[in-house]
């Protein structure tokens, strides 16, 4: 599926609510494209600031350790465009002011495609952040970022209505879209391994739980590994 849209696809934007996210759920989607020619960026709602690990001695401000290593597992991707919204980690809701703030990275962005997390998905251990993150995104996506009517500001502070195409969505328990990530796997996992201050939570490794993770993706797909994604067509 991904093959049939990526000539379609020239910029793409994920949404995620904490650092790590977009790398754990679509890192490796987000390198191919990349390597592909696409321009991909990144917002994060939040800065991941309640998975500080109780060890933690570093002096630097927790939060901005995250988007240190945001930014660099973003740069292994060829991502250069990140944006950090600063809501507090956990407290995310649906609101109008996150709609609002994402309708405006929309539109400042011009995406063809938004990733985000399936706000609908039936997987109960589920982070609420997610949800949220979702929901909001997937309402700025559809129907606000295309009409003007929306935040009529925005127009003032140059921000034209623009129309997404496609949602795809992360994290979902009836995926309809599976990308084959075999080949830049190690790249995922590069990536993930600059989230240095989560490692601790994977005591099985890193590579163990990603790599069953994609199994377990693929195997509907019959891919080896893969990610995998309800695609939305918003047109
Ligand atoms: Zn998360």
């Amino acid at each position: 599926m991904s093959i049939t849209l990526l000539p379609l696809v020239q910029r793409a934007l994920v949404i995620g609510a904490h650092p790590d996210d977009s790398e754990f759920f679509c890192a490796g989607t987000v390198a191919q494209w990349v390597a592909q020619g696409v321009t991909v960026g990144y917002i994060v709602v939040t800065s991941g600031d309640k998975g500080q690990p109780d060890d933690w001695h570093d002096p630097r401000p927790f939060p901005r350790v995250r988007e240190d290593e945001q930014r660099a597992a973003a740069a292994i991707l060829g991502v250069q465009d990140v944006t950090f919204l600063r809501w507090p980690d956990g407290e995310v809701f649906d609101t109008l002011e996150l709609r609002e703030r994402l309708t405006a990275e929309i539109r400042r962005f011009r995406p063809d495609v938004v990733l985000t997390h399936d706000p609908f998905t039936r997987l109960y251990r589920q982070h609420p952040d997610h949800r949220a993150t979702g929901a909001a995104a997937l309402a700025a996506a559809f129907p606000a970022s295309r009409l003007g009517t929306f935040f009529p500001n925005h127009l003032a502070a140059g921000l034209q209505p623009h129309i997404v195409r496609w949602a795809m969505l992360f994290g979902s328990d009836q995926p309809n879209t599976f990308v084959d990530i075999h080949e830049v796997f190690p790249k995922k996992l590069e990536a993930l391994r600059c989230h240095v201050s989560q490692l601790g939570a994977f005591p099985g490794g890193l590579e163990q739980r990603i790599r069953l993770r994609a199994q377990e993706a693929g195997r509907t797909a019959g891919l080896d590994l893969a990610e995998a994604f309800v695609l939305v067509e918003l047109e």
